[in-house]
Formats: structure tokens, sequence, C-alpha cells
């Protein structure tokens, strides 16, 4: 009895002694890098608490326009501090000219309303967004369609009928209409948008830790507010509703509100 007490006592010690931190993916714009840490007590990037779920898993999304210095700050229980620095170099992005309805560009002011409405409607569920405290996207991640043929990279600047407009915060796969769209990674599904201006029918999924992403154009959504889903299933059709040249998938990804490209999640391997 005595020898199993001395046995546990030398476990707990060895546990608290652990301060290694694995890390997947890459510190660079439109990157994200995942912890997993045992004993942590506390993660800070540039002086801001970051989400720790119960297993020390963590995640830090860079946007597409992140440069310079930073700097990951992990505590331990046993109060040993250990700090990583990243130096990110700006990342140059490509112009692409496209031509649409003019009605996209200059949204007709009967519209202005129904607008309004839906970016009220995407505020809403962003603001839940860091809720969702387990990391389901721990499932890994795959590509949204059976057949990969990207049409327009993430973080390009967009120039609309001749006029500069938004950035492209996606990345954009070739479709037709009723092709197969897949949830890259478990998550649960916090907005079913129907019939939106500039989105047309599309999903929003969370997949823990502030990490999201957001499938656009679709001919046909088939989950519903709140489901939960896995990775890889399918959770519509592609189309080309809304703001679209023509169908395609737009696949958004974001960490809270930093701008993430999607093609380098795919690039880890849990
Ligand atoms: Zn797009």
């Amino acid at each position: 009895m005595k020898k199993n007490i001395l046995i546990l006592v030398l476990i707990t010690a060895s546990n608290l002694l652990a301060q290694e931190v694995k890390f997947l993916g890459e510190a660079k714009p439109g990157g994200i890098l995942i912890g997993r840490g045992e004993n942590i007590i506390s993660v800070q990037l540039n002086k801001i608490n970051i989400q720790v779920d119960e297993s020390g898993i963590f995640i830090l999304g860079f946007d597409r326009d992140a440069e310079g210095a930073f700097q990951l700050i992990i505590k331990f229980k046993n109060k040993k501090v250990v700090s990583y620095d990243y130096n990110l170099e700006k990342r140059e992005y490509e112009e692409q000219s496209l031509h649409i309805a003019g009605k996209y560009v200059n949204p007709p002011r009967k519209m202005l309303p129904k607008i309004m409405n839906e970016q009220k409607a995407m505020k809403a569920a962003r603001a839940d967004v860091g809720k969702l405290k387990s990391a389901l996207f721990l499932s890994g991640f795959v590509y949204p369609m059976d057949s990969l043929d990207v049409r327009a990279v993430f973080g390009s600047q967009r120039i609309l009928n001749g006029k500069k407009s938004n950035i492209h915060n996606g990345v954009d796969f070739h479709a037709v209409v009723g092709d197969s769209v897949h949830a890259i990674s478990d998550g649960i599904v916090i907005l079913a948008g129907n019939n939106f201006f500039y989105n047309g029918n599309f999903i929003l999924l969370d997949h823990g830790l502030g990490l999201t992403s957001v499938y656009l154009h679709m001919s046909k959504l088939l989950v519903n507010n709140g489901q939960r889903v896995k990775k890889g299933e399918l959770i519509g059709l592609a189309g080309g509703t809304g703001r679209a040249t023509g169908p395609h998938l737009h696949l958004g990804v974001q960490w809270f509100n930093k701008r993430i490209d999607p093609m380098s999640l795919f690039e880890i391997k849990f």
C-alpha cells in the first residue's frame, strides 16, 4: 500500500515538471499555430490572454496583415515561464480585377435595410465566437470540395468594375451547382443563412477556441443552426447565390476577427 502512494507522488511530481509545448502550424500572416502542453496556467500573445482548453490545447491566429514582433508567453503550474518570439515578415498579395453586376458594387437603396439586417445577424452570430471552449478542430482539417480547383486565392485586393474594393478574405474553389460541400473540421453550425444579399445561402461553423469557417454562395443548405457536424460531413450543395460571378465555393476562415488563409489549415497534419 505504501509503495502505491509513493508511486502516485512520483507521477504527480513528474507531471508538474512537464513544460514541453508542442506546436502545429506556422506563425505567418494568415497562418495559425496550435499548441498543446501540460500544466499550463496561462498563455499570452503580445500580453493578450489566449484561451486554453481543459486538455492544454490553445490556438493562435495571425491576420492577413500581421507583421513584426509577436511574443508568446506560457506560464506553468510550477511557476516556470517560457517565451517564444516570432518575427513576421509582411506578406504581399496580388490584385484581382473582376466584373460583376453593378448592383453588387452599389446596392440599390431599397436593398439597404435587408443588407443591414443581414450584417446584424452575422454580427450576432460572431458575438458568440469564443464561448465554445473545446478544441473541436483537433479532428483535423479536410478540403471542403471533392475536386480541388482554386480559382481565387486568399488575401488579394479586389478591383470590382475598375474600383478598389474589399479584400478577398477566403479561397474560391470552382464548383458546379449541386457539388458537395463538406465541413473542413468538426464544428457547430452557428449561422445557416438563407438568401443573403452578398453571401447567398451560407453556413458559418464554430470549431472552438475562436476558430470559425464560412461557406458561401451555396444552392442548398443541408444543416441547421445549432447542429453539430463532423469533419468531412456534407453540409450543403455548391451554387452561385449572392454576389458571385458564377457557381463556386467561397471558403473563409477566421480566428476571432483575424483573417486566416484557409490553405494554411490544410498544411497541418495532426
Ligand atoms: Zn471568394
